[in-house]
C-alpha cells in the first residue's frame, strides 16, 4: 500500500480511502455483514482511510464503520466523518450530535472532521449558526482531532471558504473529467499552493469512468491492457496534493481491483499523462450530462429516479444503442420512476452539486425514448 504523510504534520494516510456510502443495502437496509467484511479485508491490506457520514445510508453507514473497525487498535486508523446538520440551528441540540457520532463509530475521537457539501448557502449557514465555534470547541475538548470542509459549489465560493478559517484538510471532487466544474482545477492548485492535504471524492465520477464509449477505451486499450478504472485511479493518485482517494467499495472484487493499483501504484509518466487527456478531450465531445449518480437531489416528490434517468442520455451517446435505452427506460418505468414523471417543480436542481438542470435534461430523455405520456 502506498501512503502518503500530509506535509509537515506526522499523519500518513493510504493512498486508497474507504467510503461508506456505497455500503450494500437491501430493501433500504445495509448488508453488515458484507459491508463488516469488505471494511476488515480493506484494513487489513494496509487501507487505514475511512470516511462517513451521519446522513450517510440513513444513518447507517457510522454506526457500521464503527462495529467493523473498533476491534483494531485505534492508533492504527483514521475515521473521517462530517458535521451535516443543516437543519438545527440550537446550540445544544448541535453539540449532542457530535457525541452521537462518537458512540455511532464507538471511539473516543474522531481524527478528520469536515463541514459536510459545502456550498454558497451551507457556508451562510455555517456563518449564521456559529457552527465552526462549535466544532472548534470539539476539537479543544479532544473529541476531534483536524477540521476540514468538503466542497459541491463553484471556484468563487471555494475561495472565500478557504479564506474563512485555517483548515488542516479539504476534500474535493477531482477526476481526469473534472476540471472545469466545481472547484476546478484553479481550486485544487490552490490548496497545493498552500499545502492544504486533499482527500478526493469521486475519482471514478460516480462509475463513469469505469466503462465508457469503446471507440475512445481503445485509445486506452491499444498502450496497455490496464483496466479503465486503473487509469482514472493512477491519474487522481499522480496529482500532487492528493493524500488519499476515496472508493465507495461495495463489492469485493471492486476492493481488490483498488487493492492492487494502490498496492502497485506508479505514477503516470508523460506519455500516459498526455494519453489521459487525449482520452478526457475525446469523452467530452460525447458526454451530454455531467451527472455523477450521487443521488443529492434524490428524493423527487414525484418519484422520479433522476440519476438513473440522466445516465440514459449518456449511455445513448457513448453505447449508441437506443434498444437498450429504452429496455432500461421501461424498466425505470415498471419503477414508477420515469422521466414523463416531473412535473418541472424544480426542487431537485437546488440540491445537485453539480447544477444540473434536471427537468430540462428529463425532457431530452423521454423525446429519445419518445415517452410523451
Ligand atoms: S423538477 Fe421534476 S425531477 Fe425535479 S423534483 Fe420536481 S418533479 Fe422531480
Ligand atoms: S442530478 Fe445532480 S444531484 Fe442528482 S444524482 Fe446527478 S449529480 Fe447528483
Amino acid at each position: 500500500m502506498k501512503y502518503n504523510k500530509w506535509y509537515e504534520k506526522d499523519i500518513n494516510t493510504s493512498i486508497l480511502g474507504f467510503g461508506c456510502m456505497r455500503f450494500a443495502a437491501h430493501d433500504g437496509k445495509v448488508d453488515e455483514d458484507k459491508a463488516i467484511k469488505l471494511v476488515r479485508k480493506a484494513y487489513e491490506n494496509g487501507v487505514n482511510y475511512f470516511d462517513t457520514a451521519y446522513v450517510y445510508l440513513g444513518g447507517q453507514s457510522e454506526p457500521t464503520l464503527g462495529k467493523a473497525i473498533s476491534i483494531y487498535p485505534r492508533d492504527t486508523y483514521y475515521l473521517a466523518t462530517k458535521y451535516s446538520f443543516w437543519n438545527l440551528t440550537d446550540p445544544a441540540e448541535i453539540d449532542a450530535m457530535i457525541d452521537k457520532q462518537l458512540a455511532n463509530l464507538q471511539t473516543d475521537y474522531i481524527d478528520f472532521y469536515l463541514i459536510h457539501a459545502m456550498s454558497k448557502d451551507r457556508f451562510e449557514h455555517m456563518k449564521k449558526y456559529h457552527i465552526l465555534d462549535h466544532v472548534k470547541k470539539w476539537k479543544e475538548q479532544g473529541k476531534i482531532k483536524h477540521i476540514g470542509f468538503s466542497f459541491h459549489d463553484g471556484y468563487d465560493t471555494f475561495m472565500e471558504i478557504l479564506n474563512y478559517f485555517d483548515w488542516e484538510f479539504c476534500q474535493i471532487q477531482f477526476n481526469y473529467m473534472d476540471y472545469e466544474i466545481q472547484q476546478g482545477v484553479k481550486g485544487y492548485q490552490e490548496l497545493v499552493n498552500r499545502h492544504i492535504p486533499i482527500i478526493v471524492m469521486e475519482p471514478l465520477k460516480g462509475g463513469k469512468l469505469c466503462g465508457f464509449n469503446k471507440n475512445i477505451a481503445n485509445m486506452f486499450y491499444e498502450y496497455s491492457s490496464d483496466s479503465l478504472t486503473t487509469w482514472a485511479l493512477r491519474w487522481v493518485a499522480s496529482q500532487k496534493g492528493v493524500m488519499t482517494f476515496l472508493s465507495g467499495m461495495n463489492e469485493v472484487a471492486q476492493l481488490d481491483e483498488n487493492l492492487q493499483i494502490a498496492s502497485n501504484f506508479v505514477p503516470l509518466n508523460e506519455e500516459e499523462t498526455a494519453l489521459v487527456k487525449k482520452v478526457s478531450d475525446a469523452l467530452r465531445k460525447v458526454e451530454v450530462v455531467g451527472c455523477t449518480g450521487c443521488r443529492y437531489c434524490m428524493p423527487c416528490p414525484k418519484g422520479v429516479d433522476i440519476p438513473r434517468n440522466l445516465r440514459l442520455l449518456n449511455d445513448y451517446e457513448m453505447y449508441q444503442s437506443l434498444g437498450d435505452v429504452k429496455w432500461v427506460y421501461s424498466m425505470i418505468k415498471n419503477n414508477n420512476a420515469e422521466a414523463a414523471r416531473c412535473v418541472n417543480c424544480k426542487t431537485c436542481v437546488a440540491k445537485c452539486p453539480q447544477h444540473i438542470q434536471i427537468p430540462d435534461y428529463l425532457v431530452k430523455v423521454r423525446e429519445l425514448v419518445n415517452d410523451s405520456k
